[in-house]
């Protein structure tokens, strides 16, 4: 490890190392450092992504794709399923990743580019000279670094302390904070082609539940709920235990992980003087579903191209910075996001009943009307109650 780098990025998730390898692409020199003592370990994900979303960034490689997947099934509260893709997905719909080797793969293409990898490395403060963040204090094998850096991009994840440290506001409150709970259930019978999605309030307050095919007879099997909704008897994991007792009580466990995710609203700025913020230290997960895999990977590249530049021009002040704010915010990403909250916003003042009523009116529209448009207006046309709960939408 150098004492000076043009760009310290600091988290070695999808955010961080596409934000490494397209700065390093650019020929910057580049130090991601990651706290864990392996890159993706331990997986804290249901590994779900869309196809389209992935191409992206990627090709896909079978080394890292757990599962092939060509239809997506919502379940209401009383078990009405409404499919979606199918034979109508045209090869698309989306891959459950296997994230241990996918997250190693992207470092490692970020180190093809140039950057320097180093794990076991946690981040412990960002070194500020003249109130701009100029660095870090790394803590590696029992020693302490300062890293000197003329940008820093934290893509420190939903636990994400850099940004604060450096004087922004990341507070999530608890009620936009999902805690979650997942089990790696083997030995089960599910439709390996399949995503299954579960909402329902008793179930799961103001979350759902996923069934994620891993392979063969084995699947990731989780919850999210809000974090008021979580108590003594009545945490993430109790709710997850009921389910899997009702719906799979021979599957086998082998793995259970806990984590959070942020369903708030994005951070009011994204970037400060030699700063920028990628992924879900941004609070860029998406409200409703909770993925942020796309989401940080999008965002990572930006802030990777946009500090290139800035470090082109000689100028990476807040003011110059603001392009990678301005881009993500105003382009798809930022439109989908303030979309989907108001949609969340909506959701979590429904109940079972108006769950069921809209699942229902889903499951009386033929296949080949399914485009987002039509299933929009079919929903309002069945559920005239939804035009005032979801205004923004009209
Ligand atoms: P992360 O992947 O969290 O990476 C941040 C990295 O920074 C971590 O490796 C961390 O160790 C490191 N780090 C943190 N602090 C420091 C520090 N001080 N110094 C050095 N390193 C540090 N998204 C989907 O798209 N699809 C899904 O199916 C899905 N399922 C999920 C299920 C669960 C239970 C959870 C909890 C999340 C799920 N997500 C899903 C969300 C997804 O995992 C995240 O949105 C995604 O990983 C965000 O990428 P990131 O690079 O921003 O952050």
């Amino acid at each position: 490890m150098k004492g000076a780098y043009d760009v310290l990025v600091v988290g070695g998730g999808p955010g961080g190392a596409l934000a490494a390898k397209a700065a390093a692409e650019q020929g910057l020199s580049v130090l991601l450092v990651e706290k864990r003592p392996a890159i993706g370990a331990p997986v804290r994900c249901a590994e779900g992504i869309g196809k389209e979303a992935l191409a992206e960034f990627i090709d896909p490689d079978p080394k890292w794709i757990a599962a092939d997947l060509d239809k997506a099934v919502l379940i209401g509260p009383d078990g009405t399923k409404f499919t979606i893709g199918g034979e109508h997905a045209g090869g698309k719909v989306g891959y459950v990743l296997d994230r241990k080797v996918f997250d190693r793969e992207l470092v490692w293409q970020a180190a093809e580019a140039g950057a320097e990898i180093q794990v076991h490395a946690r981040a412990s403060a960002p070194i500020m000279i003249n109130g701009k963040v100029s660095g870090a204090v790394i803590h590696q094998h029992g020693k302490t670094y300062e890293v000197r850096a003329k940008v820093v991009i934290a893509a420190d994840g939903v636990e994400s302390k850099f940004a604060k440290w450096a004087g922004i506001n990341t507070t999530v409150p608890l009620a936009e904070l999902e805690t979650c709970a997942q089990y790696i259930v083997n030995d089960i019978d599910i439709d390996e082609r399949a995503n299954l999605f579960y909402f329902s309030y008793t179930d799961a307050p103001w979350g759902y539940i996923w069934v994620f095919p891993k392979g063969h007879r084995c699947a990731n099997v989780g919850i999210g709920i809000a974090g008021t909704k979580s108590g003594e008897g009545h945490r993430a994991k109790d709710y997850l235990d009921r389910f899997i007792a009702r719906e799979f009580p021979n599957g086998k466990i082998t793995e259970l992980i806990v984590g959070g995710v942020s369903v708030c609203k994005p951070l009011e700025c994204t970037v400060a003087d030699n700063l920028l913020i990628v992924g879900d230290a941004a609070r860029l997960s998406d409200p409703i579903t909770g993925g942020g895999i796309y989401n940080a990977m999008y965002t990572g590249r930006l802030a990777g191209e946009v500090a290139a530049s800035a470090l082109k021009k000689g100028d990476t002040s807040k003011k110059a910075l603001m392009v990678y704010d301005e881009t993500w915010r105003n382009g798809h990403l930022g439109h989908a996001l303030a979309r989907n909250y108001a949609v969340k916003e909506a959701f979590i003042k429904m109940d079972d009943a108006k769950f069921n009523s809209i699942v229902h009116s889903m499951t009386d529209l033929s296949l080949d009307e399914i485009t987002v448009k039509s299933l929009v207006i079919a929903i309002f046309k069945a559920n005239p109650w939804l035009a005032l709960e979801l205004p923004r939408l009209l």
